[in-house]
């Protein structure tokens, strides 16, 4: 509530569902003036059109693959949604997983979802787990977790004409539910139907309620063979029908070193060797394990996140702005799916307590700060829900400590111990944890399809599938030496708790962080040494870090002095992987000199169309330069990777997986001559 006189001054929101009741209590959209589903019976309506004309049961009851993907237009009350995953408990393997991706441009807020949905209490089940998750969300692409990971809900939001074609992933049945055309005729435009037909297949099927002569037209136009039919209740006909030709579906990339590997084959074991236990590898182990696979984690070290993720705390930090950049989407998109990956597993894995979301403040401390702060809040990419403008009074309330600068505030964030979660993931059932192994190499075994790691006792593990998660060490593998990654040192400081520390509330970043305490102790942190190699804590990292409490919190500062007069004592050094242009690298591998050789020709024209498809590493993957916020990055970076390996549809759009890809770096040399 204190929020709302700030945010009416100057926040402008994402765009939002505009929604009133009828009488019956059914929710009507003001702007299209059409309704969310059947005055007479939503629930049968969505089941005859929706779940029988694709057949969907019976298309389950023999599903042979790990997976099936779902479509919509229109993501409006999730009631098709609800009534799918319902359907899918009841007749899909135990195994399999459901894929449901759904366009949304204006988003229902959570009140008037629970509103709508509490309309249908034999979903109820279903749309309390929905409703758990749900927040009214900003443009982009966000993915959600249901039922232990086997019903993924992939939400875009933006007009499904713009979102649909940045889509990586093929559909096997599409819900076309975006209004009447008559009523909202933007929506049924010819790059809709291409883009339709870009993620389909053959046999992928299609049903929409409505029979309206320009989406049977453009459907046709596609390669779909359209059929008319009886229509669900008072409605005269309805259409569904089946992609049976592959006009206008091929689509031939400019950029094939974009393009995916082949997936792991139904019939190849379900075994992954990841290297490096950090966040990273802890995370891609996460979502195989989700998948069924059998994953065994490597690292030197002897025990999880000793290296970069060895902080007693970190922050889920989101660094937004205003502009929509991969790096944009990625932080975006990543803090959105470690909340929900984050909550998901506190509730799983019940008594640990490696993640509390007290809420973080990002502080406006210097004017470029404060123009940057103000340039988020007015871009329209934010719900209120999910970052707020506060003075320093308010952000003093919510802290629970004296604060001088106004700034931002995200209620949903907070603290991470990322040693904890680490360890927790990897003790899991499905994942075998091997500490002291150092991997000094990796072979494929052509006979077997399988790779071979060996480690510096000569031990050795296989698999078809490897992913490489080292941090700055993930360079040191041939397989994988042409990433460029570099290691930025950085110093935490630890000091014990005193009184006026004691009441933090929340987190306080501003050129560092300061997090409430843990078993006693408070962390601030963390600073930047390009150059400096050192393990060892410094005095003068120390003093910086000393600097930082005081801008943060000036109380906590002065009575640590009392407290400390010398200064801290005591710390932690970690080194952050980086790359070049600050992304991390996820993705799949090639074999450098092959790839040199079938792209040479981009050091002539870098805009020079090929069709030679990339010389991938079977299986080789890697998820690294997470640099200092691995907390985003690393969940979604696992979902990406365990997506690579079975050829599931992505969490992230085309964009963000091209800024993310390992080749970057190859490419990049090829045009710039230095290869
Ligand atoms: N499937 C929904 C359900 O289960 O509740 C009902 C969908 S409602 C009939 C149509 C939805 O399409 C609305 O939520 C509307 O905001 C959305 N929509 C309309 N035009 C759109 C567009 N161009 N891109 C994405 N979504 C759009």
């Amino acid at each position: 509530l204190i929020f709302s006189r700030a945010n009416r001054l100057s926040s402008q929101q994402p765009p939002q569902a505009e929604l009133s009741w009828n009488p019956q209590g059914l929710p009507i959209a003001t702007t299209f003036d059409d309704v969310y589903f059947s005055k007479t019976n939503g629930l049968a309506e969505t089941r005859y059109v929706f779940l029988a004309h694709n057949q969907l049961a019976e298309r389950w009851q023999s599903l042979r693959e790990n997976f099936f993907t779902i479509a919509e237009t229109g993501f409006g009350t999730g009631l098709n949604f609800l009534c799918t995953w319902q359907l899918w408990q009841q007749h899909a393997p135990a195994t399999a997983q459901l894929h449901y991706i759904s366009c949304e441009q204006y988003p229902l807020t959570k009140q008037d979802l629970l509103q709508a949905l509490a309309l249908w209490p034999e979903l109820a089940p279903y749309a309390n787990k929905l409703l758990s998750q749900y927040q009214i969300l900003g443009p982009g692409i966000y993915r959600f977790q249901f039922a232990n990971g086997k019903v993924l809900l992939t939400l875009l939001i933006g007009d499904a004409n713009e979102c649909l074609p940045q889509l990586d992933g093929s559909v096997n049945a599409w819900f076309l539910d975006g209004f009447a055309p008559a009523k909202n005729p933007s929506l049924w435009q010819p790059s809709l139907f291409q883009a339709i037909a870009n993620k389909s297949t053959i046999g992928t099927t299609f049903s929409t309620f409505t029979a309206a002569g320009i989406v049977r037209r453009g459907l046709q136009a596609v390669g779909f063979t359209v059929n008319k039919v009886k229509g669900f209740g008072s409605k005269r006909d309805m259409l569904c029908g089946i992609k049976d030709n592959t006009i206008s579906s091929v689509i031939t990339t400019k950029t094939p070193w974009l393009d995916r590997p082949q997936p792991l084959q139904t019939a190849q074991a379900k075994q992954a060797l990841i290297v490096g236990a950090g966040l990273a590898g802890a995370s891609t182990a996460e979502a195989l394990r989700l998948r069924g696979f059998k994953v065994t984690v490597l690292d030197q070290q002897a025990a999880p996140a000793e290296a970069a993720s060895g902080n007693p705390q970190g922050v889920l930090y989101a660094k937004l702005s205003a502009h929509q950049t991969p790096l944009n989407q990625l932080v975006g998109q990543g803090y959105r799916f470690s909340l929900q990956w984050l909550n998901n597993i506190q509730q799983r894995l019940s008594q640990q307590s490696f993640w509390s979301a007290c809420g973080v403040i990002q502080l406006a401390f210097n004017d470029k700060e404060a123009e940057r702060q103000q340039a988020i809040i007015n871009s329209g990419l934010y719900p209120e829900s999910m970052v707020q403008a506060a003075t320093s009074t308010m952000l003093s309330e919510l802290a629970g400590t004296e604060i001088k600068y106004p700034g931002l505030f995200f209620p949903e964030a907070g603290w991470v111990s990322p040693k904890h979660l680490c360890t927790s993931l990897l003790q899991q059932p499905g994942i075998n944890f091997i500490p002291q192994a150092q991997i000094i190499d990796i072979q494929w075994q052509a006979d077997e399809q399988q790779w071979c790691l060996t480690d510096h006792q000569q031990r050795q593990w296989q698999a078809p599938v490897v992913i490489i998660a080292g941090g700055t060490l993930s360079s040191q593998l041939k397989a994988s030496r042409y990433l460029k990654l570099a290691a930025i040192r950085g110093q935490t400081s630890y000091f014990p708790v005193n009184e006026t520390s004691q009441q933090l509330r929340t987190v306080i970043c501003g050129d560092g962080y300061l997090a409430p305490a843990v078993a006693g102790q408070h962390l601030v942190g963390a600073t930047f040494n390009h150059h400096s190699t050192t393990g060892e804590l410094t005095i003068e990292d120390h003093q910086l870090n000393l600097h930082r409490l005081q801008q943060l919190a000036p109380s906590c500062y002065t009575a640590c002095q009392q407290q400390q007069p010398t200064g801290f004592q005591e710390g932690r050094v970690g080194f952050r992987c980086t790359t070049p242009d600050f992304m991390p690298v996820i993705g799949p591998l090639v074999a450098e000199q092959a790839f040199i050789e079938t792209y040479g020709d981009l050091r002539k024209n870098a805009r020079q169309p090929f069709t030679q498809p990339a010389p991938y590493q079977s299986g080789l993957f890697v998820t690294t330069g997470h640099g200092s916020r691995g907390l985003i990055s690393a969940p979604l970076a696992g979902e990406i990777l365990a997506c690579y390996v079975t050829g599931e549809p992505m969490p992230v759009g085309h964009e963000l997986l091209a800024a993310l890809h390992p080749s970057r770096f190859l490419v990049k040399d090829l045009i710039q001559r230095k290869r």
